[in-house]
Parts: C-alpha cells; structure tokens; sequence
C-alpha cells in the first residue's frame, strides 16, 4: 500500500488532506504535535471507511522526531510515495512589537519542519524512483501581510524549497509543487475578529472562505497521475483573493 505522510492532521486542512488521501487508497500517517485524541479520531474516522492509518506525534521543528517518524512510516508501509508538508502556526504580531522567540518558532515549524520532512523522505523517494511532495503555503506567502512578517517569511521560504527541490528531484520522478491557500475555515482563522472576518470576505472574489476539503482537492490532484506533469509550481486556492 502506498504510503503519505500529512503533517499536522490532527485538524483542520491536514485532517481534510488525510481524509481524502486515504479515500484514494493510500495509508496516511497521521501526524501532530501534542493533540493526540484529535489525531486518533482521524485515524478512526479513516479506519471505519475501510482505509488505513497510523497516527504519529512528532514536531517537524525537531528533525530528530521527524527521522523516527519516517522509520516508523517505513516500517508500517514500507515506502514513502506522498509527503505534505502542512503542519504550521501563526505567532502574529507587529516587527516592533515581534519577539526572537515568535520568530524563530513560526520559521522553525513551517518552514524549517518542511526541510527537515524532505530531508528525510527524499532519499527514500529516490530509491523508489517516484515521489510526490505537496508544501502548505499560504497567499501570505506571496502577498505580505502587516502583522505577520514571520509568518510571510516561512511562507515565502516555502516557496523557494519547493522551486529548488523540485529542480533538485525532477530527473529522479519526483514532483514537488506547493499550495497557496486563502483564507480558509479552521481553528488557524477562527481566532480573528467578525470585523476582520467580513472584510476579508468582501476582499474574495467568489464570496466564500474556502473549507479545508477545498484544499485537500487540490492536493489530491496534484499526488495524482494526473498532475504527473507539474512540478515546481505554486497554486493559489483563495477564491479569487489575490487576483
Ligand atoms: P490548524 O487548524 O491550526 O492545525 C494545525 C495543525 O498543525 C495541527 O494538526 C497541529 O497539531 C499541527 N502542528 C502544529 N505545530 C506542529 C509541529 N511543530 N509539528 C507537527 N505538527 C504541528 O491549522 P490549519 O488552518 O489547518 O492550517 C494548516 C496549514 O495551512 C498551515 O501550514 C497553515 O499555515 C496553512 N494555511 C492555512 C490557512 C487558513 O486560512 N487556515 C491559509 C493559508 C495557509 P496539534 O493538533 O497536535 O496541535
């Protein structure tokens, strides 16, 4: 059976991306960093569908947690074919006002986890000759936001790890490309203010916020056979947002 790895799965986006993932056929590791009766849920959830899945605790910031996750990943399914790097965190605050710590811990989750789950499943993906690896951006990434520099700068970080890895793997029947969603309803984004919320929702196009099944579509077609051709790119999935 082949193998996808789904950071931060215990809730929404990543949860929505396992669902689907092993809906297709694939056994999901379940990954989270401390919530582990939501991460067991999805993999009951996955389980009575007929689907298989393991959850697995490691924070990505940590590659020493992500290595043993990996082994235990090959050791249940004996491959890795999928690898999405969605697990990441919000620490928003203005430059001035912008903490080392809320700094260094939103580069070294989102952008630092990415890394080190690529540094780890990347060899065995060019043992197997094949490989698709899905990176959770964010528009953010590719807009700038006030209040959220070192979030802007993990998802812009992203988005040059997905260009050069995609360049590095391409020969080796790796596809790398990453994903840019808008605003999308989870616990991430229920935080902000009504007043926030409906300004935003005048700022998209299509008049919805996405739901987190929006982009686990999108990440479905690119790990198929489908999108085999596509590779290096950065899809944005924000209802028209960043237009
Ligand atoms: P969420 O509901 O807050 O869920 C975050 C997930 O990440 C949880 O499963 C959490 O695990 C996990 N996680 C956090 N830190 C981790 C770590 N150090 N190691 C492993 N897992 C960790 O977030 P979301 O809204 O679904 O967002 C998912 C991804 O989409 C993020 O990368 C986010 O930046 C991106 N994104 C979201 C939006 C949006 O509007 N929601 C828009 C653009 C991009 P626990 O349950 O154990 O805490």
């Amino acid at each position: 059976m082949r193998c996808a790895i789904v950071t931060g799965a215990s809730r929404g986006i990543g949860r929505a991306i396992a669902l689907k993932l092993a809906e297709m056929g694939y056994g999901v590791v379940v990954n989270y960093a401390s919530n582990s009766q939501k991460a067991e849920e999805v993999v009951e959830e996955i389980r009575k569908k007929g689907g298989s899945a393991i959850a697995i605790k490691a924070d990505v910031s940590r590659l020493d947690e992500v290595k043993a996750m990996v082994d235990e990943a090959m050791g249940q399914y004996g491959n890795i074919s999928v690898l999405v790097n969605n697990a990441g965190v919000t620490r928003d605050n203005l430059i001035v006002k912008m903490s080392e710590e809320d700094w260094e811990e939103v580069i070294n989750i989102n952008l630092k986890g990415a890394f080190n789950c690529i540094k780890c499943v990347s060899r065995q993906m060019i043992k197997q000759r094949y490989g698709k690896i899905v990176n959770v951006s964010s528009i953010i990434g590719l807009t700038g936001n006030a209040g959220q520099a070192n979030y802007a700068a993990s998802k812009a970080g992203l988005i040059g790890l997905t260009k050069s890895v995609a360049r590095e793997l391409a020969a080796r029947g790796i596809n790398v490309n990453a994903v840019a969603p808008g605003y999308i309803d989870t616990d991430m984004t229920q935080v902000l203010s009504e007043e926030l919320k409906s300004k935003m929702l005048d700022s998209i196009p299509l008049q919805r916020f996405g739901k987190p099944e929006d982009v686990a579509n999108l990440v479905a077609f690119l790990v198929s056979d489908e999108a085999s051709y596509v590779t290096g790119q950065i899809i944005s999935i924000d209802g028209g947002m960043a237009i």
